[in-house]
């Protein structure tokens, strides 16, 4: 496929190789260039990308401002990747998911105005063929597993021969999905421990402002507010009742995205007859996305799968997640007024 990409391009779509090849013709180490002028430029791109990244999940790429001159594009571009070497020595992947996330609804905001055959052509950079009608079982999988929605679990699909039946204006919708797991499955990056002590202030900033943004979306910690499903995992926890993986997972994710620390969810896991402090630790931390593991607390659908929904209140029929429901349930009980999306 012949298609002529613009200077522009390579800003908007840093993950192609055509952008990584336009940077990296450089002599200079990274050491080099993080102490020089342009790095410290650089940096200050990457620490805006993730600070935005923190900020929303995805952004309307189409109201940023693209550069067109080489010098700046190269800035822009080292932004990128500089954010990607800051947020792998930080190594939460809390934080990585964040930056994907933005990442790919960044470069699909952009995909979505570009003529077909430049389309398809970042699609096929990240592993995506947009005419095909099929993606093979095992890329499918991995692509919407992300995707809560009921009509993308397998077992609702058409297979044949080993690949997925797909329409057109759903590999549309995939392509994003496909950029954020291309893109997630290359970090942490490998990075010198030498390059992430110069970088030190910045990952600390960014821990920081991290931990300030869960504390801003969901304040302090009540367990008045859970949703009737978590109350229920807790309740059943101290009771003393073995709770199925699916039941710990859903619960330690919770815990985890309201802003709680390991050491506060082991504390609650204390209370289970059958506590064992290095088994619970390990599974804590590894839920916590200290391993890479998904961390996201389960969607209402997926809590339905697993025969934890409860939906015992009027708040359940109005969200589709318990951390909606415990966000609303908050500003209920603050008696704040609610936005539209709730
Ligand atoms: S509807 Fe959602 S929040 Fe309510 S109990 Fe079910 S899973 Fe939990």
């Amino acid at each position: 496929m012949r298609v002529s990409l613009e200077l522009k391009d390579l800003a908007k779509y840093p993950f192609l190789k055509e952008s990584q090849q336009f940077i990296g013709a450089s002599t200079d180490t990274i050491e080099q260039f993080l102490a020089g002028a342009s790095g410290r430029i650089a940096v200050r791109h990457a620490m805006e990308r993730i600070r935005v990244s923190l900020r929303m999940a995805e952004r309307d790429g189409n109201s940023e401002r693209i550069p067109s001159d080489s010098i700046d594009v190269k800035l822009s571009i080292s932004g990128y990747v500089l954010a990607r070497i800051i947020i792998s020595c930080a190594a939460d992947r809390a934080l990585m998911e964040r930056l994907v996330r933005y990442e790919a609804g960044r470069a699909y905001a952009f995909l979505l105005d570009e003529e077909d055959m430049k389309r398809k052509y970042v699609a096929s950079g990240v592993g995506l063929q947009l005419g095909s009608d099929s993606l093979p079982v095992i890329q499918y999988v991995e692509t919407v597993a992300g995707l809560h929605e009921e009509r993308w679990r397998l077992v609702n699909r058409d297979v044949v021969g080993g690949r997925v039946a797909v329409s057109p204006q759903e590999m549309n919708e995939l392509l994003k999905e496909q950029i954020r797991v291309v893109l997630l499955r290359q970090l942490p990056l490998r990075v010198p421990e030498k390059v992430c002590s110069m970088l030190g202030p910045q990952v600390g900033e960014i821990r920081d402002a991290y931990q300030k943004t869960i504390l801003e979306q969901f304040g302090a910690v009540e367990e008045a507010c859970f949703p009737p499903c978590i109350q229920a995992l807790a309740t059943a926890l101290t009771a003393g009742t073995n709770l199925p993986h699916s039941g710990r997972f859903a619960l330690t994710a919770f815990l985890h995205n309201i802003g709680m620390g390991p050491a506060q969810i082991i504390e609650l896991y204390c209370r289970a007859p059958d506590f064992d402090l290095s088994k619970t630790q390990y599974q804590v931390e590894h839920i916590s996305g200290r391993s890479g593991t998904e961390y996201t607390a389960p969607s209402c659908a997926a809590m339905r799968t697993y025969g934890l929904c409860i939906k015992s209140d009027g708040i359940c029929a109005r969200i589709n997640h318990p951390l909606n429901y415990y966000r609303l349930k908050k500003r209920k009980e603050k008696k704040e007024p609610t936005s539209p999306s709730d």
